[in-house]
């Protein structure tokens, strides 16, 4: 193990702290009251490559992996820009851009990862069904083949960026789950194109991250070439497994993020609040449980760099990225809540934006998998019998 300072990441995190310093909190609150896609940030993150990180140079991109991808996400989370640190290259940057590279035929290359790297192209992804939920393997939506089309029809819930981003990567089911021999057979990927007069997009108010919207999607008789599907037809369970690893260390990356940032916004305040005569921070009774949740950061980070170390090395690392997610995500909230105690009742508002930072950092014990399914993971890894 070598702890030594590379200067690569020392890069990506003078440039991840520039644009969080440009982009910060009051930036977040405005855009977030406001319900607004934040495109001029969007814009910012391709202008310093990041939305390439993961990609070939010859597509664009900085030919950079999940290590650094997990140091951008960080930094921009935890030196002000908070869930949108994670939340606006995780989808596109992280899981199309993966899925793609790894899957895609040379002409879906061409066709994407370019316009991606150069955040031209926004994709969501739909994965969720409210009749499946965390259940993935019982998606309804079916692409049934016609000629050299596919017909789409289903319904998918809280496919997030699916009210503006060009293109899906949807999660179908080629082959119902009663006819195939394994759960896992039957799924494909198809790349969809969202202009679809057939596609109907409705956002799902939500808690917080208003700054993008989630949405259901209606797909009725929605026809896809065939050279849309991505991967193997009946093999897509295999390629959405190998995606789900970089959302995992992202979101592992959001936790501790956004946790150091409230850490960070708490100090400053506790040391010049004074209520009896001496700065709050003085009192163990809110300096403790701080520090306590920020050393379980630090190490939950570390167990980050483990995992995105073995995804970058082409290994076996689904243990690891649940054990860094599910860690980050509890120390994570830990740090945020006991942040927002420390500001006393003005935690409770708006202006010190750490209610904000509450709401959102509570999205990454749901999503993408729940801390419950981390869990089951981690619990069958180490000798438990599955829960499912
Ligand atoms: C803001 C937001 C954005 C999202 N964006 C996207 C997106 O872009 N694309 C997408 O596809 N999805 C997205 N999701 C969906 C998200 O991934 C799911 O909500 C999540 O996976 C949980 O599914 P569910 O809500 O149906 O929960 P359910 O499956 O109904 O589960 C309910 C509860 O039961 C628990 N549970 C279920 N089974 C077990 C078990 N075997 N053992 C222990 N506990 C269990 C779960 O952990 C959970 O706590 C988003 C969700 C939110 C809130």
């Amino acid at each position: 193990m070598n702890f030594s300072d590379d200067p690569t990441h020392s890069l990506i995190r003078s440039t991840a702290r520039e644009i969080a310093e440009e982009y910060g909190p009051a930036y977040w609150r405005e855009k977030e009251e406001n319900g607004e896609f934040a495109q001029d940030y969007w814009d910012e993150l391709a202008a310093a490559d990041f939305h390439g990180l993961l990609l070939p140079e010859e597509y664009g991109g900085a030919e950079m992996g999940m290590q650094e991808m997990g140091i951008a996400m960080e930094t921009l989370c935890a030196e002000g820009c908070g869930m949108a640190g994670t939340w606006y290259l995780v989808l596109t940057a992280g899981m199309a851009a993966v899925g793609i590279k790894e899957y895609g035929t040379e002409q879906q290359k061409e066709t994407y990862l370019p316009d991606i790297a150069a955040g031209k192209r926004n994709f969501s992804i739909g994965i969720t069904e409210a009749g499946a939920g965390t259940n993935t393997l019982n998606v309804a939506t079916t692409a049934e083949k016609d000629g050299d089309e596919y017909v789409l029809n289903g319904e998918k819930a809280w496919i997030t960026f699916s009210d503006r981003a060009e293109n899906m990567i949807i999660v179908t089911r080629t082959t119902p789950r009663n006819e195939v021999e394994k759960g896992t057979d039957g799924i494909s990927l198809l790349i969809i194109d969202m202009d679809d007069p057939n596609i109907e997009v409705s956002p799902i108010p939500k808690h917080a991250i208003n700054y993008s919207k989630s949405c259901e999607v209606f797909l009725e008789d929605v026809r896809v070439p065939e050279e849309n599907l991505l991967g193997e037809e009946g093999d897509g369970w295999w390629a959405l497994v190998d995606m789900l690893n970089p959302e995992r260390i992202g979101f592992a990356a959001a936790g501790t993020g956004i946790g150091k940032l409230a850490v960070d916004t708490a100090v400053d305040y506790a040391n010049e609040r004074e209520v009896f005569g001496a700065p709050i921070g003085t009192h163990q009774g809110v300096s403790f449980p701080i520090t306590r949740a920020y050393a379980k950061m630090e190490t939950a980070a570390l167990m980050r760099q483990k995992a995105a170390w073995l995804y970058d090395q082409g290994k076996e690392c689904g243990y690891e990225t649940n054990v860094a997610k599910a860690t980050a995500v509890e120390a994570g909230i830990e740090a945020v809540k006991q942040s927002m105690q420390a500001f006393g009742g003005w935690g409770y508002a708006k202006e010190y934006d750490v209610e904000r930072w509450w709401r959102e950092v509570n999205l990454t014990r749901l999503a993408p998998v729940t801390q419950q399914m981390a869990y089951n993971h981690i619990s069958q890894q180490i000798g438990f019998p599955g829960s499912y």
